[in-house]
């Protein structure tokens, strides 16, 4: 059968509508709940009904939802299988089916419909949950030493700091099964990728970290579609899917560069490019504006780092057609193009799209020329001021923060940059420096002050996988 991304997730979807799921459309990027900044998660439009908030319009669904990861931002490119933008593809259970159906189907599904060998599928299961255990084991004929107990890190899964929660069971591919089953580790991207979360969702988790059963056992999973195609299409890494290559080549084409015979330093960048520029077309079609705040940070960050990347690459101005010397324009439209099956509303939004990627490439680019020199010099008088007490060069919170607040550039392209000569940065006298200029237009601007708490207050009470530690940047950045 076709495996290209579009089959898969079509296969998906009519797989469990022929098992009473109604298929429901993704929803938006940007998240209905205070509690988190984006969605992360196919789980995310159902949690008023696992929660008992809301009644549940149908008893199971399935979806193929758009996601967006900062926390694995760090990850894409050098792992083979982390993206910020991906499709979860996802069956739920409101009070429904549970742990027995949810597994027998997903082994269906995988040896079956997308028909991975068994004898190449490994499981893992929270390390107390008999029961699902049993299931694989017994019923399902999965042998023990493919079988491992995890714990709560990998196998209890939560959608943030509070809600809907439970032991999870998943299921994962073994490109060497060659190598044997003794000392495997379940997490070694060179031999392994999980693919597939059934996660039994069955508590609510309050503030101060308390479990307290839900009205109803609900099923709540995720299948990576970039990873189920990886998989069947029998290529090294995510990038090279048919879901993003088509960037990846369109980015290379820019840059006069062969992806196949790049090293893997430029190979690692222009996955960077396949990947942040899906993220920012889903994040701007869904109604994020680059900013200095919250969500608008993130979009903003992710496209200056295209910018910068692409300018390391040797991509610049007007490569393809009159586009006032952007380049992200001529990326964004590869990714429409490839939208078409996943959202439709991306392409009646696209001439905005392109509008604001052009407006804030180069708003960027000017800053970057003016600013890099000044970055340069830093980075010189750093190396030439520093080891000398055997310690790494170090960027001061200071110089850090003039980048920043002058220049625009994100504290992350600085610390990069610096990285990349061998240089850190201060972080901690940033943060300062942040700090006092806070506190500063703070005493200046009450009118705005009040919009910002009532941001900061949102981004406090976004999960670990967000940016938790810009949260003062974002803030004091609105205020000035
Ligand atoms: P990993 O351990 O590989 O980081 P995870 O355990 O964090 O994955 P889950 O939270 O269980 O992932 O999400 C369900 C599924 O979504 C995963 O099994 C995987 O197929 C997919 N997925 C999760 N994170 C990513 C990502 N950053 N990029 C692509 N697919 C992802
Ligand atoms: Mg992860
Ligand atoms: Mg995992
Ligand atoms: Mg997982």
């Amino acid at each position: 059968f076709s495996a290209s991304g579009d089959a898969i997730r079509h296969r998906f979807l009519n797989f469990y509508a022929a098992r009473g799921h109604k298929i429901l459309p993704s929803a938006s990027l940007v998240p209905d709940d205070p509690t988190v900044m984006l969605t992360i998660a196919g789980m995310l439009q159902f949690k008023p009904i696992f929660l008992g908030k809301e009644p549940r319009e149908v008893p199971s669904a399935t979806t193929a939802q758009r996601c967006i990861r900062t926390n694995d931002i760090e990850n894409v490119g050098r792992t083979s299988r982390h993206h910020t933008y991906f499709e979860m593809l996802g069956n739920f259970s409101f009070g429904d089916y549970f742990k027995r159906e949810a597994i027998i189907w997903a082994w269906e599904l995988t040896t079956k419909e997308f028909r991975l060998p068994p004898e190449r599928l490994w499981i893992s299961v929270f390390e107390d949950d008999e029961e699902a255990y049993s299931i694989w084991h017994d019923e399902v004929g999965v042998p023990k030493e493919r079988i491992k107990r995890m714990g709560e890190d990998d196998n209890f899964w939560t959608s943030g700091v509070t809600g809907p929660c439970g032991p999870c069971s998943e299921i994962y591919y073994d490109f060497h099964p060659d190598r044997g089953h003794e000392d495997v580790d379940l997490g070694d991207d060179n031999r392994f990728i999980e693919f597939y979360n059934l996660v039994f969702m069955q508590y609510n988790k309050k503030d101060d970290g308390s479990l307290h059963p839900l009205a109803q056992k609900n099923i709540d999973t995720g299948m990576g579609l970039e990873r189920m195609a990886r998989i069947l299409q029998k290529v090294p890494n995510n990038y090279e899917t048919d879901l993003v290559f088509p960037i990846i080549e369109k980015a290379s084409k820019l840059a006069r560069v062969s992806y196949a015979k790049s090293d893997n330093a430029t190979k690692t960048n222009l996955k960077i490019i396949g990947d942040h520029m899906r993220a920012v077309v889903y994040l701007i079609s869904d109604g994020v504006v680059p900013s200095n705040i919250g969500r608008g940070y993130v979009v903003r960050r992710l496209i200056r780092r295209v910018v910068r990347i692409g300018r390391l690459l040797g991509i610049n101005g007007d490569c393809d057609g009159n586009l006032d010397g952007a380049f992200l324009p001529v990326l964004a439209k590869t990714v429409i193009e490839l939208s078409t099956h996943i959202d439709p509303d991306v392409k009646s939004r696209e001439s905005r799209i392109l509008e604001e990627l052009k407006r804030e490439e180069l708003r960027f680019v000017e800053t970057l020329e003016r600013g890099e020199k000044l970055l340069d010099q830093f980075l010189a008088n750093a190396l030439s001021n520093g080891g000398k007490n055997g310690d790494r060069s170090c960027l001061s919170g200071k110089d850090a923060f003039l980048l920043y607040d002058t220049y625009g550039f994100p504290i992350e392209i600085t610390a990069e940059v610096a990285e990349e000569r061998g240089v850190t940065v201060d972080m901690k006298g940033f943060d300062i420096e942040m700090e006092n200029q806070r506190q500063k237009s703070q005493a200046a601007h009450n009118v705005v002050k009040l919009s910002v708490e009532s941001e900061g207050k949102l981004l406090q009470d976004i999960p670990d996988t967000e940016f938790l530690g810009y949260d003062t940047l974002s803030a004091s950045a609105v205020v000035k």
